[in-house]
């Protein structure tokens, strides 16, 4: 069996033990396996998307090294594989947490993730909600020094199952603790609050992977008390479960504050909400 089978089993395998796991031991009660949005997330967001925005990433990737020529040196595969795969698994933590944070700062960069954002339940499969923008750019960043330093042919496997992996657990309904791990691991009990309303704009618990960033950098929150949090955005009018209109929505105008304006500005408001 081939190291992408095997991938592609563990992430199914993974998905049904979550799915069981969230009936068990859920967080928020009364959850259903097929919520609203459940086979756009799994079509659209996980299989279309994924498929498309792989081929392009990996176009991207091989275009750069064609110009480069940088992975003829094969600098990274003269390291043990555990090795490569540790060190590309912190560099790419470190600039995933930075992206996100730039993700909820900055009014372009939130609208391709405001999707993620958009659900009132959170469960094992909203991690798939990112838009194509974000995959290609946060991807390209992520897989290009790989492919660029000559990493051994399995690292990319590996550490996107593991991203795969490890997203679905940090979004998965459980009620799980990590113990004084918790400074270190990121999971569903810190990543939940990531996706409170409140906290939707502002931004906490950015971290994928390690919470010590958010630790580190002063991003972490954890409420003492066992609390429910408030999922989704603060706009009403967002249209959760339309991908296509997620889609090309980051694209509208941003809303001015010119007199003369009111009309576009109230036909953005209406049609995507008012995430800036
Ligand atoms: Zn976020
Ligand atoms: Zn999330």
């Amino acid at each position: 069996m081939t190291l992408a089978i095997s991938s592609a089993i563990i992430i199914i395998l993974w998905a049904i033990v979550l799915t069981i796991l969230e009936r068990i031991i859920p967080y928020q009660k009364g959850y259903k396996i097929f919520r609203e949005g459940y086979w756009m997330d799994l079509f659209w967001y996980t299989i279309v998307q994924s498929y498309f925005c792989g081929i392009l990433i990996a176009n991207i990737i091989q275009a750069l090294d064609a110009w480069t020529g940088f992975s003829h040196f094969q600098i990274a595969s003269k390291f043990p594989l555990i090795i490569q795969i540790i060190f590309f698994f912190l560099i790419h933590e470190i600039w995933q947490y930075w992206f996100h944070r730039l993700q909820h700062s900055n009014k372009f960069f939130w609208r391709t993730h405001e999707a993620a954002h958009a659900t009132p339940e959170v469960d094992w499969l909203v991690g798939s909600r990112s838009h194509a923008i974000e995959i290609l750019i946060a991807q390209t960043f992520e897989f290009a020094p790989i492919i660029l330093l000559g990493a051994s042919p399995e690292v990319p496997i590996i550490k996107a199952t593991l991203d795969s992996v490890w997203g679905m657990y940090n979004h998965s309904n459980i009620r799980v603790n990590h113990g004084p791990l918790i400074y270190i691991f990121n999971g569903p009990q810190l990543h939940r609050w990531h996706h409170h309303k409140a906290y939707s704009k502002c931004g906490v618990n950015f971290a994928t992977k390690l919470s010590l960033w958010d630790w580190l950098w002063g991003t972490a929150y954890l409420p003492e008390k066992n609390v429910l949090p408030e999922y989704g955005l603060q706009n009403p009018n967002y249209p959760s479960y339309n991908y296509l209109k997620q889609l090309i929505l980051i694209f509208r105008p941003f809303r001015s504050k010119k007199i003369g304006s009111k009309k576009l500005a109230s036909h953005n408001s209406f049609l995507a909400g008012s995430a800036e």
